[in-house]
């Protein structure tokens, strides 16, 4: 109920002309700490640095317009293209499980809305990031920098091979479901580098991979359901 009403004023304010910015500001930034305490921090998130970065990034102004009341509510919101952006508790894990100490340079595959691209952002050194879809790597792009981030690089194109020219990456992220991990992204790990990915055609298991001296240790941490990496990779 006590969800409902705080939906309902989020939409009343979004949609009531003559009221301070700031007024709708201080809403969503209610509305981020509480998703933060209930549906991240409660849930066994406890990375502070990732913490502070979700209650930051303004996550309404990553999705469409008339999704912005949902943004922070438990589950994934459409993006456009058919494309979704991911549940906040999953992007936190994701994040997470990248252990990052704002010193690397992270790969991402799948910049979709570029919200979790702006996690990134607040979270490391450089971050690069691909997006299949051409709108949306534009739209991201032109977010991000409207957002003042300075150290982020989007490209268009299919994430499969990677960004040969940038690596060895400290962490890689594919926000996007393969059938297999690419060999290239493997390769373009740093040594010690962290790779999170959800791997499976059906069902997915959302993995993290470590390269030590040379050689990957694979971990399961979770079933989850993201939608599939295209291109290349569907000929494999
Ligand atoms: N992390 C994003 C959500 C990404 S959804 C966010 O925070 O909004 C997954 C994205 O992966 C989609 O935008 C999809 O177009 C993209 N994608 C699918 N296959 C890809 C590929 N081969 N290379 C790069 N991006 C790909």
């Amino acid at each position: 109920m006590y969800r409902f009403i705080i939906s309902l004023l989020v939409s009343a304010v979004i949609t009531t002309c003559g009221l301070p910015v700031n007024a709708v500001e201080d809403t969503f930034l209610k509305l981020r700490r509480e998703m933060v305490q209930k549906q991240i921090r409660l849930r066994g998130i406890k990375d502070e640095r990732v913490l502070s970065a979700i209650i930051k990034v303004e996550r309404h102004k990553f999705v469409l317009e008339n999704m912005q009341q949902f943004a922070y509510e438990d589950y994934p919101l459409p993006i456009g293209e058919n494309q979704t952006i991911s549940q906040p508790y999953i992007v936190a894990l994701m994040t997470e499980l990248l252990q990052l100490d704002g010193t690397e340079k992270v790969l991402e595959i799948g910049t979709g809305s570029g919200y979790q691209t702006a996690i990134l952002c607040e979270l490391a050194k450089e971050v690069y990031s691909i997006e299949l879809l051409e709108p949306l790597a534009k739209r991201a792009e032109k977010l991000l920098k409207s957002l003042k981030y300075k150290n982020v690089s989007i490209r268009a194109g299919d994430g499969y091979l990677g960004w040969p020219d940038q690596f060895p990456f400290d962490a890689i992220i594919i926000t996007c479901a393969p059938s297999r991990i690419p060999e290239p992204l493997i390769d373009q790990l740093a040594e010690g580098g962290r790779l999170v990915v959800p791997v499976g055609k059906w069902f997915q298991e959302l993995q993290l991979l470590q390269k030590k001296n040379g050689k990957i240790i694979t971990l399961d941490i979770l079933p989850v359901s993201f939608v599939p990496m295209k291109g290349i990779i569907e000929s494999k």
